[in-house]
């Protein structure tokens, strides 16, 4: 099993840095050279983190329980909703019989990254949901969403990040506002395209106003994932970048943290 993992690795590497070409221990040598990037779509964990704003969630806590100082070793001890920061919505978190975080293929957690972005769009409708025809527009530029992608949705939202507030953007009719996926869209990435999940900059993939979470049944009724307040994705290109998911692995869990990360070449 080791053994078998070392090759996924090594095969998306260089993948992802000379097209198909045959597995070399050079790949690894592109990351240490610069040739290739890797970039962390992940926000460190903090107590200013957002999270889905209900009842009994929580932010983030920090603790430590022994110091250097004290007792010669540090070490903490935190606690955090699953849906915190930036964390993955497995499969069974909007539909029932679906799999948990746990139960998420390894396979699945690794495709090449399609970044739509839409902030040109957002600037004057923080309501705006991704439509089918930009991706049909962003196909016709990018070529045809490759199988197994993980599509990311760049909404401009992560300028928002700092600042909870601003970041759930909530109205005088106590409404959230901000974009994300249509209804629409979500059908049509899991019926007409080969995808593994999806991803956005935000707090939900459906739009901050959204009742019925149409977008999260869809996806998650497929047996596909949602990654949420995705860091960094105006440094990703369009295509070309391979994403890798590590989601905690919390047994039975209806989603949790993940580290994200994207690697990619520079030619
Ligand atoms: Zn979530």
């Amino acid at each position: 099993m080791i053994k078998h993992l070392a090759f996924i690795f090594l095969a998306i590497v260089v993948s992802s840095c000379h097209g198909y070409a045959a597995i070399s221990s050079t790949s690894f040598k592109d990351i240490a050279t610069g040739k290739c990037t890797v970039i962390d779509l992940t926000y460190p964990l903090n107590k200013n983190n957002a999270y889905w704003p209900a009842p009994s969630y929580s932010p983030f806590t920090y603790k430590s329980v022994a110091t250097h100082k004290d007792n010669g070793v540090f070490s903490g001890t935190y606690s955090t909703p699953e849906h915190l920061g930036t964390h993955i919505d497995a499969p069974n978190h909007f539909e029932d019989n679906q799999p948990s975080v746990d139960e998420l293929t390894l396979e699945s957690l690794i495709g090449p990254a399609s970044v739509i972005d839409i902030s040109d769009k957002v600037e004057n409708n923080a309501d705006y949901e991704l439509t089918v025809e930009d991706i049909t527009d962003w196909e016709k530029v990018n070529g045809r969403i490759r199988d197994r992608s993980i599509i990311l949705l760049n909404t401009g939202w992560s300028r928002r990040w700092n600042d909870y507030e601003k970041y759930k953007n909530v109205d005088d009719s106590n409404k959230l506002r901000f974009p994300g996926y249509s209804a629409d869209a979500a059908r049509f990435l899991v019926e007409e395209r080969d995808i593994n999940g999806i991803g956005i900059d935000t707090l939900s993939a459906d739009y901050g106003i959204s009742k019925d979470f149409a977008v999260h049944h869809i996806i998650n009724g497929s047996s596909k994932y949602i990654l949420e307040n995705v860091a960094n994705l105006n440094k990703l290109p369009p295509t070309g970048a391979t994403l890798i998911i590590a989601p905690i692995k919390i047994e039975g869990g209806s989603g949790g943290q993940a580290r994200v990360w994207a690697i990619m070449s520079h030619h």
